[in-house]
């Protein structure tokens, strides 16, 4: 989509710090970090919210999860611990509107979150 923030990201088209790249998924770090590790896992093809996906959608989920794992183990998080989050609408405060998977990890995470 022309307009989506994160589609340009994955186009170059605005610049990020890209920390892992293959043709479905894209993984940067988060602008506001709210952890020592922060980093966005999305699609590459643009879905705008987790409210719109399908059971056509289930492996590119699941992919989303999977390098996430991957990403905390590669950044020494797989035992310590870390969160996936994903915010949906305006009640869990989603503020762009492409499909982007929070990864957090590097400090004790409070539960329930706000
Ligand atoms: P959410 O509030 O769940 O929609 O999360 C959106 C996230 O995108 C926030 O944590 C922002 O800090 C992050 N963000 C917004 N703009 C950028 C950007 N240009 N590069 C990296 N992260 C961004
Ligand atoms: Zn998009």
């Amino acid at each position: 989509m022309s307009d989506c923030l994160f589609c340009k990201i994955c186009e170059g088209k605005i610049p990020a710090t890209i920390t892992y790249r293959d043709e479905d998924v894209v993984a940067f770090k988060d602008i506001g970090p709210k952890a020592p590790l922060h980093e966005l896992v999305i699609p590459t093809r643009h879905i705008g919210s987790l409210a719109e996906t399908t059971a056509a959608d289930a492996a590119l989920l699941g992919k989303l999860l999977i390098v996430a794992s991957q990403q905390a183990r590669a950044a020494g998080f797989a035992d310590s611990g870390f969160r996936v989050v994903m915010n949906a609408g305006p009640d869990a405060g989603q503020s762009v509107a492409h499909v982007h998977l929070h990864l957090l990890a590097g400090r004790a995470l409070g539960w329930p979150p706000g």
